[in-house]
């Protein structure tokens, strides 16, 4: 017999169990989910919870699908495993999907993670330079305060505070520049300058790095985890303007924006881009089982194909492409098609926005921005400084939601001083019912949170 108690589990998960990031809070034991149904997860002792991040941005069509468990039992039992050196099925089929979903011509190579599907981009941007005559462009230009995975080289182009933790030193060759944080702009500047602004700066660092020393850049369409940053459409314009400009390559991290939660199929589709890789993972599967992609514009992938070259892309991933991951990615693409996913995110998402920008008119609300059915909420303990409200304030709110039965996040940089973004990331699958929920119960917190400073007073 299996002892269930939530104090055995609680001592067993102290003892064996290495969390992420910090293990819980304080000595508070963390929740242990035992069972999820569309956007509710419900935990040990029985208590049930609106997940309004989807686990971690993953699971985009709700939880307890059993569509999605019985396609990975037919494929294990039908052919567990083979490694990509030669093909399958199940990866024949999602390639040929995913570029129906890109609305381009690409080729896909497999892996297990976000990480490695960036880690995968670099070493394709880097190998296609060598073998297209630029010999010297090794250099990725990524953004402060976005996140791209915890692998090292991941975690080089990352621009948050892990990277400058106890990890020194990371990989050669990552440079960072600052996103158009459009709310922090200097007083009197138009948010349009401010963001072309941003985009010259990237200019500004290949010309004065060298053209020639330059592989390409990464970036989120929307930065996402470092605090839901949205960019106007006129600097994407221009970053891959300057990228086509300088032969420098334009990578778009698609891992949280794609498979609909910016409200079309991805977030780079909102604008007018057209990139030379993009990586996805989470909502390729829902979270469902690990499965990450690196998505290469073919004329990219031409480069690798020259049998006399010894130019092939000497990479291997043993899990990368599973059969019965990619066999479950077919049918969560299946489920967002038949049950108008894409779009539900986009009406989900607009009203979401709609009802949170009320709060615009709450003292700690700071600014309100959103992408899609991703929503982000500031927090500022005084207006007109724009200082950033305290960590404490932060994570009283995320935790009197949790109380209530709701589940947020909390997005920004903890070395910038912005870990201050509450985060909205439901499933795509969520009912009325449930974005009603969300929205009262959120707005009921924050008006407590109103009375009690009021009674502090
Ligand atoms: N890129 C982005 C934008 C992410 O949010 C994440 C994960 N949060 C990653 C990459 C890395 O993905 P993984 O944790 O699957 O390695």
């Amino acid at each position: 017999d299996i002892d269930n108690t939530s104090d055995t589990i609680a001592d067993k998960d102290r003892k064996f169990l290495w969390h992420n990031m910090l293990p819980y809070n304080g000595n508070q034991p963390p929740m242990v989910v035992t069972e999820g149904k569309g956007a509710w997860i419900t935990d040990l002792q029985g208590n049930r919870y609106l997940d309004a991040m989807s686990g971690l941005w993953c699971v985009n069509v709700g939880y307890g699908r059993a569509e999605l468990a019985e396609a990975a039992y037919e494929q294990m039992l039908m052919m567990p495993y083979y490694p990509l050196t030669q093909s399958h099925l199940p990866a024949v089929r999602l390639a040929e999907k995913l570029n129906e979903w890109l609305e381009g011509e690409y080729v896909i190579f497999f892996s297990n993670s976000g990480s490695e599907a960036n880690e995968a981009a670099f070493k394709i941007a880097r190998q296609y330079h060598q073998q297209t005559g630029g010999h010297n462009r090794y250099k990725f230009i990524a953004r402060y305060r976005a996140y791209h995975g915890g692998s090292m080289g991941a975690l080089s182009a990352t621009g948050q505070a892990q990277r400058k933790y106890k990890y020194e030193p990371l990989g050669g060759g990552f440079l960072h520049v600052h996103p158009p944080d459009s709310y922090r702009r200097p007083a009197g500047q138009s948010q349009m300058d401010f963001n072309l602004q941003c985009a010259q700066a990237i200019e500004d660092m290949i010309v004065w790095e060298g053209e020639e020393t330059i592989a390409g850049v990464i970036l989120e369409p929307v930065i996402t985890g470092g605090g839901v940053i949205v960019p106007e459409a006129a600097y994407l314009d221009r970053v891959q303007e300057i990228c086509r400009k300088y032969g420098v390559l334009l990578i778009v991290d698609e891992v949280i924006c794609g498979f609909g939660r910016s409200g079309k199929k991805f977030g780079h589709l909102n604008f007018n881009m057209k990139p030379d890789i993009v990586t996805m993972a989470k909502g390729l599967t829902s979270g469902y089982l690990p499965l990450s992609a690196t998505a290469v514009r073919k004329e990219i992938y031409d480069a690798f194909k020259d049998p006399a070259a010894y130019s092939h892309f000497r990479h291997v991933n043993t899990f990368g492409g599973n059969p019965s991951a990619c066999a479950v990615a077919l049918k969560n693409l299946e489920i967002m098609e038949r049950d108008h996913l894409v779009e539900r995110s986009r009406l989900l998402g607009q009203r979401l926005r709609e009802e949170m920008q009320e709060l615009l008119a709450h003292p700690l609300v700071g600014d309100v921005r959103s992408f899609g059915f991703l929503l982000g909420i500031e927090l500022v303990q005084d207006k007109q400084t724009k200082e950033p409200a305290p960590l404490a304030t932060v994570n009283k709110i995320i935790g009197e939601c949790k109380k209530k039965g709701l589940i947020i996040g909390k997005n920004g940089d903890t070395v910038a001083g912005f870990n201050n973004v509450l985060c909205f990331s439901p499933p795509l699958s969520s009912t009325d019912e449930d974005l009603q929920f969300i929205v009262t119960t959120f707005k009921q917190v924050m008006s407590n949170q109103v009375q009690a400073s009021d009674n502090l007073n």
